[in-house]
């Protein structure tokens, strides 16, 4: 993991030397402390969490306190009950509460994905590597080139770990402990 920061900053670093501009765009996470680049319109804020989990993790911790404190107060208890009474006994069709949005995972979520394999990447991740190729590159990248080029990416990591791999055993055999 150490590495793949390290490897992960050396780019940062590479990217921010030659497009000086977007320095402004480099953020520090309030919560791990990971660099990352931001959206312009985010530029003036110190308050960000970075797109590799702190952000999303704080949208449901915040959700999860909402809806507690919404349930916790009386207003919000007359209202939930007057809810479940509703969902007991509709009155007719158009009376209805509306049905909860059915959760679908995997391929089918998403038509326009990379071959069925949409499932695999993380949707803030595939959107975040969008915000940023469109910041590096000055054109739009679609979802579907995202996910192309984060295979492609693992695909390389896994050549190169497993030919380290194969080193390091090569070289115990020769050198054993
Ligand atoms: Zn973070």
């Amino acid at each position: 993991m150490a590495g793949l920061v390290l490897e992960y900053y050396v780019l940062l670093r590479t990217v921010l030397h030659h497009q000086p501009h977007l320095r402004v765009c480099r953020k520090r996470c309030r919560h791990c402390g990971i660099f990352f680049l931001t959206h312009p319109r985010n530029a003036g804020r110190q308050d960000l969490r970075c797109p590799f989990g702190c952000r999303q993790a704080y949208r449901r911790q915040q959700s999860t306190r909402r809806s507690v404190a919404y349930y916790q107060d009386p207003i919000g208890k007359i209202k939930k009950h007057l809810l479940n009474g509703k969902r007991r006994a509709p009155r007719g069709p158009e009376e209805r509460p509306p049905a909860p949005p059915v959760a679908v995972a995997g391929p089918a979520a998403d038509p326009g994905g990379a071959g069925g394999r949409a499932g695999r990447w993380h949707e803030p991740m595939v959107a975040h590597v969008r915000m940023v190729s469109r910041l590096i590159e000055g054109r739009r990248v679609s979802r579907r080139e995202v996910r192309e080029m984060l295979e492609r990416v693992v695909r390389q990591h896994t050549i190169v770990r497993r030919r380290k791999i194969d080193q390091a055993v090569a070289w115990i055999k020769e050198n054993p402990p």
